[in-house]
């Protein structure tokens, strides 16, 4: 096994990056090619006129980011990088805000929830808490509910669970059809990463992390990679003009992209990569001269509107709310988050159209919208998040006893997990795959082998 490189790391997103991050440490020669011109991948933060716009990830959790904090401690980002948003997500229903979505105050203030509804949100909370320990997010189809998407599982309960709790959270969170995905991976990810309240975001923008690790890697922006083709015992990569050879090749995008870059993968990798599609995402910024909120409450950090409500929108995100140096002194920034079932279509038609939609559409809870509205960005995630459909969790189990091969996988679909962390820990994951596969004693053909004991 010989080439120019050690490893060829395709993609740095969080999972490249964090691959390449392992296998830099352990002495090898690491090279992350990505193709936008910068880093950080569905992490990216913008920064224009004083504003800093996170294009795709918003915040994480103290709890079920196990790997993030870890690594977050390895390159030294202190707790107070990372602060809290004070700021509640509340959920739109009947003209008005109701906070408290995702918080145990949720259960007493409904939240958004009728009488009813709270009193099986109670049992599904005991429910959940009864089967705590047989939900794993790192391995989602080993557990309940695997063959079970959110809207089969939800139908246990009183409607309001899934109209005003479960479909407004999965289809802002994760793009999410609830008639799709995996009731599993959403019970799984809402045990791992608990209480709302304790949610917090970087000072500084989502890439803060991103580019931290970037700083120790040999990293290549504005570098494309066309196909990716195993040799047997190593990989070409075809990069722009140039091929490279490496030991080894991690493809760290999404799913779709992968089986596209790498099209002689073996079947029992190329059924896994179909069956893991993707969501698609857009956001749209709004850079506002001032601060906005709903006229009534406590002004939220998120604000759901669920499909019940509304066929436009599924979420307002307050970024000045999420923490204050996301918009300079006395202006405010807003992003808005599409329905799910509508972000297909709209990835497809010019940015105006789509700014005009949304706004239009958010202007109902913020009147003040059009008189405050001076610049828009809009934000397109063609892969946005891992379905995690039964289907693919089915097929998970073979993908993770595969081989080891010159060309491997990491990224958040590797876990099923639609989250950053998801990506961290495929990262770590595929970087102990290669370093095993690199640093095993060179094995002896069975032939050779047996004739070598004859002659003994
Ligand atoms: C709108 C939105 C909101 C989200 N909110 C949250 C959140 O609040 N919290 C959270 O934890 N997670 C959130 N996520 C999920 C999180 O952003 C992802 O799970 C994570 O960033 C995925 O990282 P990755 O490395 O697997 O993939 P990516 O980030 O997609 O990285 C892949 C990289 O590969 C590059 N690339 C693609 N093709 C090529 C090629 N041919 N050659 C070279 N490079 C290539 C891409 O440019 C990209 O940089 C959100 C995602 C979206 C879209």
């Amino acid at each position: 096994m010989s080439g120019d490189l050690d490893v060829a790391v395709v993609g740095a997103g969080m999972a490249g990056l964090a691959a390449a991050t392992e296998l830099t440490r352990a002495g090898l020669d690491v090279r992350v090619y990505e193709a936008a011109g910068h880093v950080g991948g569905r992490t990216a933060s913008v920064r224009v006129d004083g504003y800093t716009i996170d294009t795709g990830a918003e915040q994480l959790s103290p709890r079920g980011y196990r790997a993030t904090w870890e690594l977050l401690s390895r390159v030294g980002i202190e707790d107070h990088e990372i602060p809290l948003i004070s700021s509640p997500i509340s959920m739109w229903r009947d003209g008005r805000a109701h906070p408290g979505v995702a918080e145990p105050r949720g259960l007493l203030t409904g939240a958004g929830l009728s009488p009813l509804a709270r009193v099986d949100l109670a049992r599904f909370q005991m429910w959940l808490a009864r089967r705590r320990g047989e939900f794993d997010t790192d391995d989602p189809q080993r557990t309940p509910l695997a063959d079970s998407t959110v809207a089969d599982f939800a139908r246990r309960y009183h409607p309001d669970v899934h109209d005003y709790l479960l479909q407004p959270v999965a289809g802002t969170f994760f793009g999410w059809d609830t008639g799709r995905s995996s009731a599993a991976v959403m019970v799984s990810l809402l045990l791992a990463v608990g209480d709302a309240s304790n949610w917090r975001t970087y000072r500084g923008g989502m890439d803060t992390l991103a580019r931290r690790l970037a700083t120790g890697l040999d990293v290549r922006t504005g570098q494309e990679v066309h196909q990716v083709v195993s040799t047997g015992s190593a990989a070409r990569l075809h990069v722009g003009e140039e091929v490279v050879t490496a030991r080894a090749v991690l493809l760290c995008v999404p799913a779709p992209v992968a089986a596209r870059l790498h099209p002689g993968a073996p079947e029992a990798e190329a059924d896994f990569l179909r069956a893991c599609t993707f969501t698609p995402a857009l956001k749209v910024s709004c850079l506002l001269d001032r601060p906005l909120a709903p006229e009534h409450g406590a002004p939220p950090y998120v604000l759901l509107t669920p499909e019940a409500e509304d066929a436009a929108l599924s979420a307002i995100l307050f970024d000045h709310q999420k923490h204050p140096d996301r918009a300079p002194p006395g202006t405010g920034l807003l992003t808005l988050m599409p329905n799910a079932r509508t972000t297909a279509g709209l990835l497809e038609l010019p940015d105006e159209e789509v700014v005009a939609r949304l706004t239009g559409a958010a202007a109902r809870y913020l009147p003040g919208l059009p008189a405050a509205n001076r610049r828009n960005f809009v934000h397109r995630h063609p892969h946005g998040l891992p379905e995690a459909t039964p289907q693919a969790l089915g097929l998970r189990s073979r993908f993770m006893a595969r081989r080891l091969r010159p060309v491997d996988y990491a990224g958040d679909w590797v876990m099923l997990r639609p989250a950053s962390e998801g990506a961290v820990r495929a990262g770590a994951l595929a970087a102990s795959r290669v370093l095993s596969r690199l640093r095993a004693p060179l094995s002896i053909p069975t032939q050779a082998r047996s004739r070598r004991v004859e002659t003994a």
